[in-house]
Parts: structure tokens; C-alpha cells; sequence
């Protein structure tokens, strides 16, 4: 596969990140580097963008942002951790176009340059926001997501794309078609698992496909539909993270979720009590901050 380029001019200072797909073909795209941190550090900040989903993680210069909530909120809040005057990001994965992933996006979209967009393009998703994230995307080199690809951070740290698994055929319900990236830098991983709900859980498990993670992004916002105790059992994680608004319409995160974690005492943060939360790696060990 020959790269594919930017259709936009990229005039900021460059580099190449890798995209190594299962078959060890090589898919380079160019990514721009801005005022980023470079403390050498790989921060993962789980943005308090209400009932929806949104993680911004930096690595040396790198940026790449995972959905982005439900609405304009996640603007605020990359402006809390992007420097002022930092108006680019590398990579935008989209886990599934579901409204509480996908209208923050559309917002970072207008706001910031994109260097790369991943997703899980599905064909049959007609809802207007998609329509809008489609013809905005144009300026964006766009990626399928399939398992086995790598996206090389640097430094020893990548993302390892889990699901879709390649072959596959789409799934009807929308949440069982989201992304599941694994980043793994040194030490520590963390999983990363969009909205998926028991079935896809089930699948990885079934196809022995490595889900071990120190690190938990809890899908589906707390959802009873998904963190099953035989999934928990397989990725064995101390530290959980589930994103959610305060006082939501869904009864996110269920009881039954909660009691499931502590029974394995894992310890769990949650942005609607605690607000933004940041994991910070350094390849040997985390920390963990939250804003309350
Ligand atoms: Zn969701």
C-alpha cells in the first residue's frame, strides 16, 4: 500500500509516525508536531466532556485524540491541557458515531487542523451528525481501522489496533462496531474499548486475542451491557477509568459495574464525581491525577 498524503499543506514542522498493518505492510502518514509537551512522559487525559467519551494522549509532541463527547465541551477542556497556540492534532481515532463520541469531534474538527483521522467507516450510519463528520473529514488523510495495525508513538510507545477484526463483517448494533485500541508504552497498557458491548467482549476472548492490561477504559460509560466478570477476568486490570455526565439519563455507570470492580479491588476513577482525570506513564510505572 503507497502512502497516501495530506490533501492539506501542512506547513508546520513535520514527522512521520508508522502504521504497521498485521501483514508487516508498511503505511506511513505525515503527522505535525506543535508546541506539545516533550517532558518524555505519555499522558492520557480522560476529558470531562459530560455523558460521552474523550481521550487526548501526548507523547512527546504527539497528539492523538479518541471521540470527542457529546458536544462543544471538549474544546474547553483540550484547552486546558493543549497550549494556547496549539491548533493541530496528529491523529483523531473515532471509536463508533454514536452522538456522545462523535458531535465533540465535529466541533475539534472545525477548531483544529487534523493531520489523520482512524475509524471504523460504516457504510449504512446515516444520522446527520455522520453525514456532517463525513464531508468535514475531507481534509484529513482517513484510515480504516482493522486489527493489527500499530500507530508508532516513539520511544518505545504505540497503539495497537484490537477490533474490527480484520475479515470481519460489520456488526448491527453500532456500539459492537467501535474501535478497541490497546497503548502500550514500557510496563503498563491500557485498553481502550469505545462502547463495545458483551458480544465483541466474548469475541476477543474466544479468538485469544491478548486483552491483558494493567489499565482500563470501561466500556460503554458503566453500561450493564458490556465488563462482563469473564472480560475483567481476562484483562485482569488494577485501575479503571469510566467516563460519564453527572447525574445521566442512562443510570450509567450500573451497580452491578461498580460491585464487579470492587469484588477484584480494582480501583476505578469517573469523571462525573472526579473530572478530568490524567494517567500519567513513564514506562516503568503510573500516577494518576484527578481535578477533585
Ligand atoms: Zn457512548
Amino acid at each position: 500500500m503507497s502512502p497516501r498524503l495530506p490533501k492539506k499543506n501542512i506547513s508546520k514542522t513535520e514527522w512521520l509516525v508508522f502504521l504497521i498493518i498485521a501483514s508487516a505492510t508498511i503505511l506511513s502518514f505525515t503527522a505535525i508536531e506543535t508546541g506539545a509537551r516533550t517532558d518524555g512522559l505519555l499522558h492520557v487525559y480522560f476529558l470531562d466532556v459530560g455523558q460521552g467519551d474523550a481521550q487526548l494522549i501526548e507523547f512527546e509532541g504527539k497528539q492523538v485524540l479518541i471521540d470527542g463527547g457529546p458536544d462543544g465541551k471538549v474544546l474547553s477542556e483540550l484547552g486546558q491541557v493543549m497550549p494556547f497556540n496549539d491548533r493541530s492534532i496528529d491523529l483523531v481515532i473515532l471509536t463508533h458515531p454514536d452522538a456522545d463520541h462523535i458531535n465533540g469531534l465535529i466541533k475539534v474538527l472545525g477548531r483544529y487542523e487534523v493531520a489523520n483521522i482512524l475509524e471504523n467507516f460504516l457504510e449504512n450510519h446515516k444520522s446527520p451528525a455522520y453525514r456532517e463528520w463525513n464531508k468535514l473529514k475531507i481534509d484529513s488523510t482517513v484510515m480504516q481501522a482493522v486489527s493489527g495495525q500499530i500507530i508508532d508513538l516513539g520511544g518505545g510507545a504505540y497503539i495497537k489496533v484490537l477490533y474490527p477484526i480484520a475479515g470481519s463483517s460489520q456488526q448491527a448494533k453500532t456500539n459492537n462496531n467501535s474501535i478497541i485500541t490497546m497503548l502500550v508504552y514500557g510496563d503498563n497498557e491500557l485498553l481502550l474499548t469505545g462502547d463495545t458491548e458483551a458480544r465483541v467482549e466474548r469475541e476477543l476472548i474466544g479468538r485469544e486475542i491478548n486483552i491483558d492490561a494493567d489499565l482500563l477504559k470501561v466500556a460503554h460509560h458503566g453500561s450493564k451491557t458490556s465488563t462482563t466478570d469473564e472480560f475483567l477476568d481476562s484483562v485482569t486490570p488494577e485501575i479503571a477509568f469510566i467516563q460519564l455526565g453527572e447525574d445521566n439519563n442512562y443510570g450509567h455507570p450500573h451497580p452491578t459495574i461498580l460491585e464487579r470492580l470492587q469484588s477484584r479491588a480494582i480501583k476505578y476513577y469517573r469523571t462525573d464525581t472526579d473530572g478530568m482525570v490524567e494517567l500519567i506513564l513513564d514506562g516503568q510505572n503510573y500516577k494518576i491525577v484527578s481535578d477533585k
